[in-house]
């Protein structure tokens, strides 16, 4: 990267990795470009909970004491039998702990505040403008095209297009996501229908180890809706065509939200009394699988965000570890010509995917109580939740003692 004048870097894709980076960028005073192949901001409905280590990226970039208000906070995670015994507790935040608690916040919330700081700081955002391929990369910049015709070049192309990422064709022509058979069906209804008893906790996972578990987590601000939903076993082969068609289908989405339901508390036969149609999302778990190199072999083009790293979303790390990404990488891009690139992206993909491998870990622990026990299934020992490495790394101080031993001489 040349260190005399800052590099300009491509953005493809307006999803929240790419957004952030955008906003990480700017603050490091990088200038950069978001592309968008759709028209106008994405909203696919539902909220995303973020935990301690996603916020405190967000902090530092400003925005989150707009988003805290504007979502629903929460610390604990119940777990409960069917008889509402309560069997154990997950930490999703902790503002004594961490510094932060959990925030529960719509999607199409988080994405307007990000667009709204970026229009703040002039970044330039366009919609409308499909990747299509990379037309050249040299060992200073890449040049590439939109499926309209039109191209356009960078001293760095950034892939944040998600889990069926075009950028990372570049990198890997062949690769197929893996669809795990499995997927979250959820809907979204009043609080209130609930008939909650006084002082009943939510979020609760309901867990019935013939069923599987039901999951009741409140979202907007003051907690007055709550988001319903159960994990479906699908078959692996089903393609995204089938998906789709699956998808359509609301009337078997309520089926599945209300099957066995007799064998639940009151508390969950109310939620599906009376199940909504339009709050209605279907998320299928699809991963992509290790990857060798999140750059190419001369670096100017990067894949990160699900394009990268798309997990499993048990433990609800999905979007968390984005940001994770996109700001240590800003962090290190701001060190420039001080370090070996090479060196800069192998440190970042190595710390990134410790990481990863852990909520890999700490997601089997998750399935381990939701999922109803398959027969046949590997053995998964259980073990108690420990989050502390989750929800306190420092990535500036991560960055910065790892810049200052290896800066060139
Ligand atoms: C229903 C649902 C609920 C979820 N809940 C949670 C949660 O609670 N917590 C959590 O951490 N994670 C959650 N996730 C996962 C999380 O949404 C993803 O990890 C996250 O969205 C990844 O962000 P991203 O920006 O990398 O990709 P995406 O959000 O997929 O964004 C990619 C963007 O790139 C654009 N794009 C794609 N191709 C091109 C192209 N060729 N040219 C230009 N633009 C392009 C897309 O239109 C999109 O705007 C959930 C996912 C789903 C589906």
């Amino acid at each position: 990267m040349s260190s005399s004048q800052a590099p300009t870097t491509a953005i493809i894709g307006a999803g929240l990795s790419g957004l952030c980076l955008a906003l990480a960028l700017h603050q490091q005073s990088l200038p950069c470009i978001v592309y968008e192949s759709r028209a106008a901001p994405l909203n696919i409905g539902g909220a995303v909970m973020l935990s301690p280590n996603a916020l405190r990226v967000l902090d530092a970039l400003g925005i989150y004491s707009t988003i805290k208000r504007q979502g629903y906070n929460f610390e604990i995670l119940h777990f409960r039998t069917l008889a509402g015994e309560l069997t154990e507790t997950y930490e999703f935040g902790s503002e004594a702990k961490y510094g932060y608690p959990g925030l529960r916040i719509y999607r199409h919330v988080l994405i307007d505040a990000l667009l709204a700081a970026l229009r703040d700081r002039r970044v330039p955002v366009e919609y409308g403008r499909k990747f299509s391929h990379v037309i050249a990369e040299a060992d200073d910049g890449v040049t590439f095209a939109f499926t309209d015709g039109s191209t356009a070049s960078a001293d760095l192309l950034v892939g944040a297009d998600g889990i069926h990422s075009t950028v990372r064709k570049y990198l890997y022509p062949n690769l197929e996501t893996r669809f795990l058979g499995m997927a979250g069906i959820t809907a979204a209804v009043p609080t209130a229908q609930l008939k909650l008893p006084a002082d009943f906790h939510i979020p609760v996972t309901f867990v019935s180890p013939e069923h599987g578990a039901f999951v009741i987590a409140p979202q907007e601000p003051d907690g007055s809706e709550v988001l319903i939903g159960r994990q479906k076993h699908l078959p692996k082969d089903l393609d995204r065509q089938g998906l789709a068609v699956l998808t359509a289908d609301k009337d078997s989405h309520i089926a599945f939200l209300r099957q066995g339901i007799d064998a639940f508390p009151d508390i969950v036969r109310n939620a599906v009394s009376s199940i909504p149609t339009d709050k209605m999302n279907v998320w299928p778990f699809y991963v992509v699988p290790r990857l060798e190199r999140w750059a190419s072999e001369r670096r100017r083009i990067v894949i990160l965000g699900d394009a990268a790293h798309a997990i499993p979303p048990s433990a609800g790390q999905g979007i968390n570890q984005a940001f994770e990404d996109v700001y240590m990488f800003a962090l290190l891009l701001k060190a420039g010509g001080s370090v070996d690139q090479k060196e800069a992206l192998g440190f970042w993909q190595g710390y990134r995917q410790d990481r990863l491998n852990r909520i890999l870990k700490l997601n089997e622990q998750i399935d381990l109580r939701r999922m109803p026990v398959k027969p046949g299934a590997e053995k998964v020992e259980r073990e108690p939740f420990e989050l502390g490495w989750l929800y306190e790394p420092d990535f500036k101080g991560v960055v910065d003692s790892w810049v200052n031993k290896t800066v060139k001489k």
